[in-house]
């Protein structure tokens, strides 16, 4: 599944092409995706000046002139592409023409992402559902330790939790929690306001060294064969159970919350 990174990575990826353009066609080939395109809406963003592009939480948001929005997101297979080329390929759903020539091209085998075309002001209701991710500047720890110091669920799961904080995927919950020496089984109401600080700070660190990783990767993705997933960081404790921890003689436990599979150190996390 494209996690933060990966969004952020696309976002930058299509920024060039897509600035200061406009969209002359809107070609749809496969309108049923998780929620069907609403394409009625298409001559709202036809021939208009795209204002910019944002990433909010997992979801990419074009901003037109005119006071409308499309937002993209990639579910677990999709991706973006722009390209030059006129044959499609497989699963290559909505084909965005633009004024210079170029496509943006959006392709999604299990077809759980969404195109959704609508008012700015108005906003879209599954982006509104997401909490901020560690980027945004409301994240900081006062936000963080006034929603979870009444919480019983672990800080493992609030991690998880977009709606109180988005983007955080698996891999990178059990690797943030290692660097801060936190127990996924911690409650949240046992989280301190430093262990906030630690966890945004650890949090920004890791998607970021994961966003530089994607970097280099950019092409192979823009490539349209590569399947979307983790980008490659060095991992401390993720997959690695029963392998010595990195930062004591103790060996990494793997445990399942939610249905989601932990791995931490008993000794050096508490
Ligand atoms: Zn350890």
């Amino acid at each position: 599944m494209p996690e933060l990174p990966e969004v952020e990575t696309t976002k930058r990826g299509i920024e060039p092409y897509l600035e200061n353009q406009s969209i002359t066609n809107v070609l749809v080939r496969q309108k049923s995706l998780r929620i069907p395109f609403n394409d009625n809406l298409n001559k709202h963003i036809t021939n208009v000046k795209i204002k910019n592009i944002k990433r909010r939480a997992k979801y990419i948001v074009i901003n037109f002139v005119n006071g409308y929005s499309m937002v993209i997101h990639l579910g677990m297979t999709g991706n973006l592409r722009a390209s030059q080329q006129e044959k499609f390929l497989k699963h290559d759903h909505i084909v965005f023409s633009l004024e210079s020539g170029n496509s943006l091209i959006f392709n999604d085998v299990r077809r759980f992402g969404l195109i959704q075309i609508y008012k700015t002001k108005d906003s879209f209701y599954l982006l509104d559902n997401n909490g901020p991710d560690p980027f945004d500047k409301e994240a900081d720890a006062d936000y963080l330790f006034n929603r979870i110091k009444n919480s019983s669920a672990s800080i493992k799961s609030i991690l998880l939790n977009h709606k109180i904080i988005s983007g955080i995927g698996n891999i990178y919950a059990s690797e943030i929690l290692f660097n801060t020496n936190i127990s996924p089984l911690r409650m949240g109401k046992d989280i301190s306001y430093e262990d906030c600080e630690k966890i945004l700070h650890q949090s920004k660190l890791i998607l970021k060294k994961a966003i530089k990783a994607g970097g280099t990767t950019l092409n192979d993705y823009f490539n349209a064969e590569s399947k979307p997933g983790y980008f490659k960081i060095q991992l401390n404790v993720y997959g690695k159970e029963g392998e010595k921890c990195p930062s004591c003689e103790s060996k990494i436990s793997k445990i399942t919350q939610n249905n989601r599979s932990t791995y931490f150190c008993k000794e050096s996390q508490n």
